[in-house]
């Protein structure tokens, strides 16, 4: 049988779908979604069947914030790596970030040599995204017909010199231009000014590199952010959105139709400051993770709308570069295999379901990157899925991890959710552990209104 006329029939007494979850046989032909039909349907003529059991059936994840940093720091992470980590995890899409490799992705030069090195390495659909940097307002439009997402900034030192931040003057230049196309701005956003004035106290003790990246560097960076969007009528996005005190602002410019949407990260959602141990620099990301009380504001963004998806930023390096001073360890948090377990355990001990899982990790940034083939279980959508045993617990062993350093934030922990198995297309790329030959194809920005 070709690989277009392949026909599955996936059972599960809970397959989550945009309408709820529900026993279902999802019929799948040719890697597309067909159909999603009664649970006890007679499998067509030639199917294959699997029965997944009391298993939940969830649409595959799209994290749209990764950074690969291949070629170029492939000492860190990079496609082969990153994307078992993601297939191992039930992630089937990710966008790579511009910055970390080397070239980072500025122009469409450098665009071509990332797809070049990527292509025979992705177990899971990859995207990327471009850099908008203070010397490239003539490559962005190039950029976007080439096939990126959309452009990341920086208002505040990204960490590597080769990709610089923005001042407020450049800012504007760069959405007014994105926006002049219909592209899509995503910013990092901590205020430099705000950064600069904070204590600076290097060292290993937690509260005083909390004290460095404070709330207010977040909030007036998003308040400026908002002024520019409004002014401009520009898509901006706020990426690992830390300081709840933002959320109001942020509740606010949408209801007046500012065109603005906001992620979080799971570190942010299931890790606290005050249980991060003085120089645990695993635990280190900027902006910072911040107490609990700042959590549970953020779980009630994201259960009121204001925040839209959870992706990674998985954000690796290797073990030296992790000292045990805050000041100077690189910053990021590695979670990309781990972040559907961490989020789904402290989820349901908040009363959330799968279905908002499934919302904030696969939908919404599927909707925020345009993949209108991913991101749900419906007819005509990629047959992409995440088996996972819900109740089953695991303790996260860093040995256990395809990440190319099996540094992270999660070590010891026990989480909720196995990942049995994960589908790609209608096909099988990862089994309770063990990976299939790469598969995943690149992807570029879809042209649909
Ligand atoms: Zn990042």
């Amino acid at each position: 049988m070709s690989g277009t006329d392949v026909k599955l029939l996936l059972r599960s007494t809970r397959v989550v779908t945009p309408g709820g979850t529900r026993p279902a046989a999802v019929a799948v032909t040719g890697g597309t979604i067909d159909a999603v039909l009664p649970y006890d349907t007679e499998p067509p003529s030639g199917a294959r069947v699997e029965d997944f059991g009391d298993d939940v059936l969830l649409p595959g994840l799209v994290d749209t914030h990764v950074h690969v940093n291949d070629p170029g720091r492939t000492e860190w992470e990079g496609f082969w790596t990153a994307t078992r980590a993601a297939a191992a995890g039930g992630i089937t899409t990710l966008l790579d970030m511009p910055l970390n490799s080397l070239p980072p992705t500025t122009t469409v030069e450098h665009l071509r040599v990332k797809q070049r090195v990527a292509e025979p390495k992705v177990h899971v659909d990859t995207g990327f995204w471009g850099g908008a940097v203070p010397t490239n307002v003539k490559d962005l439009r190039p950029l976007y017909e080439a096939g990126v997402f959309g452009f990341k900034c920086f208002l505040s030192p990204s960490g590597v010199e080769e990709f610089p931040e923005l001042d407020q003057e450049q800012l504007a230049r760069s959405m007014a231009e994105i926006a002049g196309f219909g592209g899509l701005l995503i910013v990092h956003a901590e205020d430099p000014h705000h950064l600069a004035s904070a204590p600076q106290q290097s060292g290993p003790a937690y509260a005083d590199f909390l004290a460095s990246r404070p709330r207010d560097a977040e909030n007036t960076a998003i308040e400026g952010l908002i002024a520019h969007a409004r002014r401009l009528n520009a898509r901006v996005h706020v990426l690992h959105l830390s300081s709840s005190d933002a959320l109001p602002l942020i509740a606010a410019a949408r209801r007046e139709g500012v065109r603005l949407t906001v992620e979080t990260c799971p570190h942010f959602l299931t890790l606290t400051a005050e249980e991060v141990p003085d120089g645990a620099t695993e635990f280190k990301c900027c902006p910072p993770i911040r107490e609990a009380a700042n959590q549970d504001l953020l779980w009630q963004g994201l259960a009121d709308g204001t925040i839209d998806c959870i992706v990674s930023d998985h954000s690796p390096c290797t073990t030296d570069l992790k000292t045990p001073d805050f000041a100077s360890a690189w910053g990021g948090i590695s979670s990309l295999q781990l972040g559907l377990p961490a989020i789904w355990t402290e989820a349901r001990r908040r009363g959330h379901t799968l279905d908002d899982v499934a919302r904030w990790m696969s939908a919404a940034p599927a909707a925020l990157a345009g993949l209108h083939r991913k991101g749900a279980i419906e007819a005509g959508r990629d047959a992409d899925f995440a088996v996972l045993a819900p109740d089953a617990t695991f303790t996260v062993d860093p040995a256990g991890l395809f990440h190319r350093n099996q540094v992270t934030a999660y070590a010891g922990r026990t989480l909720h959710g196995v990942v049995r198995s994960t589908w790609l297309r209608g096909v099988r790329i990862a089994a309770d552990g063990v990976l299939a030959e790469p598969t995943g194809r690149l992807r570029t920005r879809e042209n649909r209104a």
